[in-house]
């Protein structure tokens, strides 16, 4: 297949990504998205929100199989079993780094541009802050009392723990659990299948996602709050395009442009769900597919990240920090800053990717350096979209970490990371069923218990 004809779906969802900004504008601009209204009733809360809860229900589907399958064939896979460990340490230093770095460069900028500065403390939203959860607790909490209530929680840390302890074990009964593995690897390819499915569908769902974002965005919010808005998309673009560059280049020697250029889709679903945990699969197919990074580093980095590293949230806490203490006029010192990097890189750890959670985060970096938390209600109105755009960093902070740890342990196929096309998703493959393949699969459901293998082996035999 040609490589114009690989790359289309990309190309779709970015058409779809367009399409969903275009018509949300016209929706909003033209008022429809107030209640009432046929269109706000009907195709914003009615279709488009059906067609964009259903895509992220798919997606979320498909996270918790995929993290167990992966991490088993990854431990299985790893080949020495102190990788694992080596593994754990690097993503998590370089995770916390590079999110202290984010934070601090966000209250740098911030003060630089003195935002919030004279600004009125009017807001009409009104912020109900919600408790983080302390440390100690997301200690104890890594390790699941009842595993089948984190799976069905999607509690990413205590699964990501029992399936390496599960993969452990299968290693440590040996030949006798060779079959389990063969399994836990087709179960894993079968998920990868899956997630082509679902991203099939994207560019409509994405469409629907993003039309109706920008359907309910507050445009006038955005205005009176351009200073904020201004500063923090400035600071997340810089972390996304320098600082996680300059740390790729640096730690693995891997090309930015390269990388940049792969990750766009990765970016695009994580900006439409606003979620890094509802984006595992496609990060997950990327790095692996697309960067040639071994499954046996990023069935852990990718799901450790899309827990514990948030990048983009972080500068998000910055920023406002510096904006709500200029307009409500507290000076926090350096004392008050070095405590709001600190709160933000631990509260991190304990919270997972989903929408919205930075506010929740922000709540409890406000708690702790006596800032108002109903400041928070000042930028509310415009977090959605903020969300949207720090997700996409937080998901390309979970690459870059895996590349920059895989590349390091000699699990990175540069081939592969070197290919443009390598990994695109083709959905002329990836959806035809060879007829042979159903006559064979309807075989193995028809004999009886215990027939088949010795059957088809006689047949291939006088084949
Ligand atoms: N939505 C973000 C994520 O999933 C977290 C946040 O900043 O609210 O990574």
């Amino acid at each position: 297949m040609s490589s114009a004809g690989k790359t289309s779906l990309t190309t779709k969802v970015l058409v779809g990504m367009g399409l969903g900004i275009a018509v949300g504008l016209a929706i909003n601009l033209m008022g429809q998205n107030t209640p009432g209204t046929f269109v706000n009733d009907y195709v914003v809360n009615g279709f488009f929100l059906a067609v964009g809860s259903m895509f992220i229900n798919a997606l979320k589907m498909l996270v918790v199989p995929l993290v167990i399958f992966s991490l088993i064939c990854g431990v299985c896979g790893i080949g020495d079993i102190r990788a694992l460990g080596r593994v754990g340490g690097k993503s998590f230093a370089l995770y916390m780094m590079t999110t202290a770095i984010a934070i601090a460069t966000a209250i740098v900028i911030a003060s630089t541009f003195g935002i919030g500065k004279g600004m009125n403390q009017v807001s009409e939203a009104e912020f109900s802050a919600k408790e983080a959860p302390p440390l100690v607790q997301v200690l104890i909490d890594i390790i699941p009392s009842n595993p089948i209530r984190s799976m069905a929680n999607g509690d990413m840390l205590p699964v990501i723990f029992f399936s390496i302890l599960f993969g452990i074990s299968m290693l440590l009964v040996g030949k006798r659990a060779r079959s389990f593995v063969e399994g836990a690897e087709v179960a894993n390819e079968v998920m990868m299948k899956m997630v082509n499915l679902v991203m099939a569908v994207a560019p409509y769902a994405v469409f629907a996602l993003i039309a109706k974002a920008v359907a309910e965005l507050g445009i006038d919010l955005l205005a009176s709050l351009a200073g904020y808005v201004g500063v923090l998309v400035a600071a997340l673009m810089i972390h996304l395009f320098v600082t996680l560059m300059v740390v790729l280049k640096v730690f693995s020697g891997l090309s930015p442009a390269m990388f940049l250029k792969k990750i766009r889709n990765v970016q695009v679903f994580a900006f439409s769900t606003a979620s890094s945990n509802a984006t595992i699969p496609v990060t997950m197919r990327t790095v692996t597919e697309r960067f040639g990074v071994n499954n046996s580093v990023a069935s852990f980095t990718v799901p450790f990240g899309a827990t514990i590293n948030m990048d983009g949230t972080a500068i998000m806490q910055g920023v406002a920090t510096v904006f709500i203490a200029n307009v409500y006029g507290v000076e926090l010192g350096l004392t008050g800053y070095l405590t709001v990097i600190l709160m933000s890189v631990l509260a991190s750890i304990g919270t997972a990717g989903v929408p919205g959670v930075g506010l929740i985060m922000l709540s409890m970096v406000f708690a702790q350096v006596g800032l108002p938390i109903e400041g928070i209600g000042l930028v509310l109105g415009v977090d959605r979209l903020m969300d949207m755009i720090r997700t996409a960093v937080n998901v390309s902070g979970d690459a870059t970490v895996s590349c920059i740890v895989a590349k390091g342990e000699g699990k990175l196929n540069q081939s592969i990371f070197d290919d443009t096309d390598a990994g695109v998703v083709d959905n002329s493959d990836s959806f035809h069923i060879d007829e042979g393949v159903q006559e064979e699969m309807a075989k193995v459901v028809e004999a009886p218990p215990g027939k088949l293998y010795p059957e088809s082996k006689r047949e291939a035999e006088h084949s």
